[in-house]
């Protein structure tokens, strides 16, 4: 099986060639990509913003059921998120990979294919990275970089009293999506000539393996005319998002059971795994979906807009945060994100 060519056997000059050779610059912001000691970038009138973020295998990924296209997009979509959710557009990135000598030229390509498409999708440049070795597993790093008028820029700090809090498409997916590949991976330790079932659970995985960031949305909002009081992305469940706002804003907030979003398949995974789908939408995480307040007066300007839905509002800080069930009793929001560092 061993046509695939060695990392060795072309070096990291002969790797950082075929990337070159791979991407292609479109944004007329990008004055120099790859190939030079730095990236130049023109960046106008605009406000340059600009976040990290790694992945490692093995904590948040696991390349027995994630392709490395997949995985190259996804790493490229978490990272325009980030962007997304300051109301500002991704430019350029950065790739930083730390690759352990067991993977091929062409494992490397597959993970570059993934970023390319998700760089097209999103229309932002690869601009430039650093190559390593790695003694254990894979490590990608990727630092986006985005522009946005000053006056564009929406920050977690600034949701205002009464503000509605609403959410884009639906949440927990990509949490179930990974109890089901998780599922899968076991069944196939123990016989490996089981074929994966993943009928009925098409929509959950993906939403696990690859994510997209909420670009669309973020264009749509400014169509009309509404500029949120304050937003950040759901990447460790909304709960801790809420809580993020609501304690940089200084608020509390009140959210509704029964408008949470959830997907049809989301809710029969659940089910089929005995979790409770209200813990899956509020901590599930890695979702990538935006939650944001606007203005109650953009009520009208939200309402019928098929991908975003109004859950609750901000209320007073001394109100604290508060989940609200069908049948009307109020209970306060936990928020418990990832702990990647809990054993
Ligand atoms: P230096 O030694 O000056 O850091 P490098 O040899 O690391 O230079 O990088 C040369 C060029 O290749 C730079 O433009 C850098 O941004 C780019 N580059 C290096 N590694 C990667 C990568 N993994 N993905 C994309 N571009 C990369
Ligand atoms: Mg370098």
């Amino acid at each position: 099986m061993n046509n695939l060519t060695s990392l060795n056997s072309i070096g990291e000059f002969g790797l950082i060639e075929e990337i070159k050779r791979a991407v292609s610059l479109k944004n007329p912001s990008t004055i120099v990509g790859i190939g030079d000691d730095a990236a130049v970038i023109e960046p106008g009138k605009k406000r340059i913003v600009v976040s990290t973020d790694m992945l490692v295998e093995g904590v948040h990924f696991d390349l027995t059921f994630c392709p490395l296209k997949h995985l190259g997009y996804k790493a490229v979509a978490v990272n325009v998120s980030d962007i997304a959710a300051m109301n500002a557009t991704p430019t350029q990135i950065t790739v930083s990979l730390a690759v352990g000598a067991r993977y091929s030229v062409e494992a490397v390509k597959e993970l570059y294919e993934g970023m390319q498409i998700a760089c097209e999708n999103y229309k932002v440049d690869l601009v430039g990275g650093d190559t390593t070795s790695s003694n254990s597993g894979l490590i990608i790093s990727i630092t986006a970089i985005g522009e946005a008028d000053p006056e564009t820029i929406t920050l977690r700090s600034t949701a205002g009293e009464n503000d509605l809090v609403c959410v884009t498409g639906d949440l927990g997916g990509a949490f179930l999506g990974l109890q089901v590949l998780e599922r899968e991976k076991q069944a196939f330790l123990v016989n490996p000539d089981m074929q994966p079932e993943l009928e009925n659970k098409e929509y959950v995985v993906q939403r696990q393996l690859r994510p997209e960031a909420r670009m669309d949305v973020i264009h749509e909002l400014r169509e009309l005319g509404v500029k949120p009081t304050s937003m950040i992305d759901i990447s460790d469940g909304l709960a801790s998002e809420l809580m993020h706002i609501c304690q940089q804003s200084g608020k509390g907030a009140v959210i509704f059971q029964d408008k949470l979003p959830a997907d049809p398949q989301m809710l029969d995974t659940a089910e089929e795994f005995k979790i409770d789908p209200v813990t899956c939408i509020l901590n599930g995480g890695e979702d990538y979906e935006l939650l944001f307040t606007v203005k109650l007066s953009d009520y009208d300007k939200i309402k019928n807009h098929p991908d975003i839905t109004i859950i609750g509002k901000i209320t007073a800080k001394e109100e604290g945060l508060k989940l609200v069930t069908p049948s009307g009793n109020a209970f306060p929001l936990k928020a418990q994100g990832w702990q990647h560092f809990q054993e």
